[in-house]
């Protein structure tokens, strides 16, 4: 790496997406974002915003086969803005990997010993690896003189302690299958629980936060001085809060039940339980923003799908804090945790014996800054904390290749 080599370019590559952001690490300025859709169909679409030159929007539709053409199509937009893939100022490409297992509990330069443990992990996280190794073979096929890093989604939850990890099942089989809690989103709750602590004008060391990860997916953690301690999400992305179209937490009975009572098949169950549970089973939509103006159209199920989701919530602030002993602050974050308000006061309403409380003119305020809602007598600091998992995967690939 040269010294005039500053650029990162980070990839999120899903099944039939890939998302992406190029950064200049002298100061994290966001130089084009971008996202192809669609991949593999006759309609897709490429849109690309070239930030640093204030461009426009460009979009442009039409077949993209698979994710190399795609990676290809994205180049040449960059190429157009004198960001080439080519450009000797790109340093490095961090790739965001979902699942990293118990091995990967720090971002890794990537080679082909780290392709094969992630190829290991297909059988925890079916949906999502199979997609990240896609978009690394790719990047990696086209730039293979370029370090190129992975940021693993579970990392930050490897400090769970064994008793919040294990499952209480028989420890043979757990372990025969690699059974237990990893986490979710932790990229996220590392950066959010860190900015919570310089809000709070501390070292994240002193500091006990609960993040409250609420997006389409959503996911809670307890985070003591900097270490993740415990988290909702499990094995998989189904567990713990009520989420968009996942239904977080039910007995695993209720897979039984449905399997023998009901004839589902094993892929109807997790079809129902990932893609139509949550708020989108319960009332029929999974954007916060429908839901709360059905509430104010007088919309029952609305209403009670607003409950549900509010009780879940409120379940995990009081096992959280009960599991940190002494909280500091509650971080708000994600699509619903940074913009619905009525969540953020329907969830702290009636913890004012825990120190919680919300100052109803503060969360009012709409604002992309990470900012405290709570009033001031308040024991614990509430805040809402906008999160940027691709500045803190660009932060975390900088760091590690420029050492
Ligand atoms: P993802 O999990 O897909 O990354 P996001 O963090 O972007 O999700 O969150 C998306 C969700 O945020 C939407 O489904 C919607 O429920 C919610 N949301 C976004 N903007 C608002 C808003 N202004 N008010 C309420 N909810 C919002």
């Amino acid at each position: 790496m040269t010294a005039t080599a500053t650029r990162v370019l980070v990839l999120n590559s899903g099944s039939s997406s890939l998302k992406y952001q190029l950064l200049d690490m002298t100061d994290a300025t966001r130089l084009a974002v971008g996202l192809v859709e669609r991949i593999g169909e006759e309609t897709s679409r490429l849109s690309h915003t070239p930030l640093a030159a204030g461009g426009e929007k460009r979009e442009t539709e039409g077949p993209i086969a698979d994710h190399e053409a795609a990676l290809k199509a994205v180049g040449a937009e960059l190429t157009a803005d004198g960001l080439g893939l080519d450009s000797p100022k790109l340093a490095a490409i961090g790739h965001r990997v979902v699942h990293g297992g118990l091995k990967f509990t720090e971002p890794t330069v990537i080679d082909e010993a780290v392709l094969k443990e992630i190829e290991r992990l297909v059988p925890v996280a079916p949906l999502h690896n199979p997609a990240n190794l896609t978009g690394i073979r790719t990047a990696r096929a086209l730039r293979p003189d370029l370090p190129q890093v992975a940021v693993f989604d579970t990392a930050f939850h490897t400090t769970m302690p064994e008793h919040a990890a294990r499952y209480a099942i028989d420890v043979a089989t757990a372990d025969a299958h690699r059974i237990r809690r990893y986490g979710f989103h932790g990229t996220s709750h590392a950066y959010v629980s860190r900015k919570t602590a310089e809000l709070l004008g501390k070292d994240p060391a002193e500091v006990n936060v609960i993040v409250l990860h609420l997006g389409n997916g959503a996911s809670a953690s307890a985070v003591a001085g900097g270490r993740c301690v415990d988290t909702s999400m499990g094995l998989t992305p189904l567990e713990g809060l009520v989420m968009g179209t996942r239904s977080g937490d039910i007995d695993p009975a209720v897979t039984f039940h449905l399997k023998r009572v009901a004839g589902m098949s094993e892929d109807e169950v997790d079809v129902l339980l990932n893609k139509k549970s949550g708020l989108i089973g319960l009332c029929g939509d999974n954007d916060m923003r429908e839901i709360r103006r059905r509430i104010d159209e007088g919309d029952e199920r609305a209403a009670l799908a607003f409950d549900i989701y509010i009780h879940r919530l409120k379940k995990y602030i009081g096992a959280y804090s009960a599991v940190l002993g002494r909280v500091d602050a509650v971080a708000f974050t994600a699509g619903v945790g940074e913009n619905a308000a009525p969540v953020r006061e329907a969830a702290v309403a009636g913890l004012e014996e825990m120190g919680l409380a919300v100052d109803a003119s503060l969360n009012a305020v709409r604002s992309g800054e990470p900012r405290l809602i709570s009033p001031e007598y308040a024991r614990v600091a509430v805040a809402v904390v906008p999160t940027d998992e691709e500045l803190e995967i660009a932060q975390q690939t900088y760091a590690l290749v420029s050492a």
